[in-house]
């Protein structure tokens, strides 16, 4: 008598599990790398994985046939700025023409105009707006997607922008990490820096946590945004409120702000373009995991690169995400993937752990996402490649075929 469940997906070419690793320790031998395979999923859980012919013989339920293609864990989306208004396309020519993120700030372009264009929206707006480009991502095999804030900078904009992640995340299957953003200092608090500081920890965080519309508090800790010394105020103030921690850190400069990783709680640091080689070996030692995200270096037109050498020698788990934001617009996570694959020589498997097993990592996701694993969420992607072989190698177009999320098709 075969067992009933909800869906079977059979005839795998090749299943990637990450089973049998830990984030961060990526080889090919170690990643749970099955063939001819199927995975038996019931009330949204993955229940059984293994041979097509077995799984078939102890299983009934409705078939999906995979065609011999690549089965993974679902993508993983670990950084974005996805919920604002306006746009920015006048800003990309200047960009062409050479002037720098600091000059078009300075022109009251970039963040700033941002703010500007959401302070002004209405959640619904912001809404409908971010479901169109969840749409995208969806489309791209994301399963899960962190949102941060980050685009009002006073108390109504913050809340506004959370308030519209939180009916965001009611209206999708997908799994959405709402972060808190400490991006800039507004415009009319330029003269009083500390004043705005207090504000943002003394008011904003404190309504957010109390309407719990944030797992993270985020700071962005670069030269023309908030120093070591703010960020560290801000996330000790964050972590007395219940938010969990992660950083963007020397991306633009390096003016000390991985050295955090040493004793704030971080669960990740972000962008390191800048970041010395040796501070790899504390956030190795701290367990925090690196974002990497190489569209928005090249949205920057930066030839900086992280150290991407030495993350990997010290087995810091590498996670990836699209960094969406106004200047930088790409929902597709698989583009970041490949081009993680030509920028950092990332190999197509540590692309795919980068938004698979490590991602959930770096959003402290593992134990339920990030694997094919009996009693995990059943977050999977059918691709349209044999083997992940082919992640990096075809690249520019989709190479998705079906996307589900808690065991249902949301995408195919
Ligand atoms: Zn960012």
């Amino acid at each position: 008598m075969r067992e009933k469940v909800d869906t079977i997906i059979h005839n795998i070419g090749e299943l990637v599990t990450f089973n049998n690793t830990s984030p961060g320790d990526i080889t090919e031998d170690k990643a749970g790398i099955l063939r001819d395979a199927a995975i038996a999923v019931s009330n949204g859980v993955i229940l059984d994985v293994g041979d097509t012919n077995d799984i078939l013989r102890r299983y009934r339920g409705e078939t999906v046939d995979a065609q011999g293609n690549l089965v993974t864990p679902g993508l993983i989306d670990t950084h974005t700025h996805m919920v604002f208004s306006g746009s920015r396309e006048d800003e990309f020519e200047y960009k062409i023409m050479g002037l720098s993120y600091d000059e078009i700030q300075e022109r009251g372009g970039g963040i700033y105009r941002t703010v500007r264009a959401t302070r002004q929206a209405s959640v619904s707006d912001l809404v409908a707006k971010g479901l169109g480009v969840l749409g995208e991502m969806i489309r791209h095999g994301s399963t899960v997607v962190e949102i941060k804030g980050g685009y009002g900078l006073d108390l109504d904009g913050e809340l506004k922008i959370m308030e519209a992640a939180k009916l965001i995340s009611e209206r999708t299957p997908v799994k959405i990490i709402p972060t808190m953003q400490a991006h800039i200092i507004p415009v009319e608090y330029r003269g009083d820096r500390r004043a705005y500081i207090d504000y943002y920890v003394n008011k904003t965080l404190p309504e957010a946590s109390k309407r719990n519309l944030a797992v993270y508090s985020d700071v962005f800790c670069d030269k023309g945004a908030f120093t070591p010394i703010e960020t560290r105020y801000i996330l000790e103030k964050s972590l007395e409120l219940g938010f969990r921690l992660r950083i963007h850190a020397d991306q633009l400069s390096y003016i000390g702000c991985s050295e955090l990783a040493r004793d704030l709680p971080l669960d990740a640091m972000d962008h390191l373009d800048h970041m010395p080689a040796e501070n790899t070996r504390v956030m190795a030692e701290k367990g925090l995991a690196a974002g990497l995200t190489p569209t928005s270096e090249l949205a920057m037109f930066s030839e900086n690169l992280p150290p991407v050498r030495e993350l990997k020698n010290w087995k810091v788990p590498i996670a990836l995400g699209t960094d969406y934001n106004p200047n930088n617009m790409t929902p597709n996570i698989q583009l970041v993937m490949d081009l993680s694959t030509y920028k950092y020589r990332l190999t197509p498997l540590e692309a795919l752990a980068g938004a698979t097993i490590n991602a959930a990592y770096s959003l402290r996701l593992h134990d339920r996402r990030g694997r094919i694993r009996k009693g995990y969420a059943a977050d999977i992607v059918v691709w349209r490649i044999p083997n992940h072989k082919w992640i990096g190698y075809l690249w520019g177009v989709n190479k998705v075929e079906k996307v589900y999320v808690s065991g249902k098709e949301i995408w195919g």
